[in-house]
């Protein structure tokens, strides 16, 4: 029966040959999942100045269910004092379809300008609820936070530094970082924006038709 045993060799060779294809194939299913998710956390800069690919984007948040939080609501600084010192679309914002933002400050003083000493570590909050993503040192935005879900994404800019770790569940009211003056920043202010998926794309929307100067969440 020696052709019967080297028949059943070249089965099991056949059957291990599948088994590696198997692995080969999950690790590289799984690379490229990890390439996804690093190409969303980046969240400026060359290719990355697009809207990232949505599919990335729900391969992080889909395991969570989508609430009643997850609309951005609410001052990401949750201070009366707050102030605009660059508007949304105008300046370093344009076009908005790409950078629109508001950059938000602290007037520690009531004379309507924004304080410096005031706002450098002023505390900033999730106005959603979503999966953190974090980039550090990045330019133009510094310390850099996505707060995301499947519908919506906010993003926080020029961190001092941060209070959540990569990949953390965050709900509205929660801390995630300090207002900081990293990256492309001339003084300490926190440059916020608002996203929303339509249509299977990421769309810029102005972040004060998210209650962003109202305090509260
Ligand atoms: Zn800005």
């Amino acid at each position: 029966m020696y052709g019967g045993r080297r028949d059943s060799g070249g089965v099991r060779n056949f059957m291990l040959a599948l088994v590696l294809i198997g692995l080969l194939s999950l690790f590289f299913t799984a690379h490229s999942d990890q390439e996804a998710r690093i190409g969303l956390w980046a969240p400026f800069g060359g290719a990355a100045q697009a809207p990232v690919a949505p599919g990335g984007l729900v391969g992080v948040a889909k395991s969570r269910s989508v609430g009643a939080d997850s609309r951005p609501q609410g001052n990401p600084l949750d201070s009366r004092n707050t102030v605009i010192t660059q508007g949304y679309g105008v300046g370093s914002h344009a076009p908005a379809t790409t950078w629109g933002a508001v950059d938000l400050a602290i007037d520690g003083n009531g004379d309507g300008a924004a304080e410096p000493a005031a706002t450098m570590n002023h505390p900033i909050y999730a106005t959603q609820s979503g999966i953190v993503a974090l980039t550090t040192d990045s330019w133009p935005a510094g310390n850099h936070i996505w707060v995301a879900n499947s519908h919506y994404r906010t993003g926080y800019s020029h961190l001092s530094s941060f209070g959540v770790t990569d990949g953390q569940s965050v709900h509205p009211g929660d801390l995630i970082g300090y207002v900081g003056s990293t990256g492309q920043s001339s003084g300490p202010h926190l440059d916020y924006q608002v996203w929303v998926m339509q249509g299977g794309e990421w769309v810029n929307q102005n972040p004060l038709d998210f209650g962003a100067l109202d305090p509260g969440f």
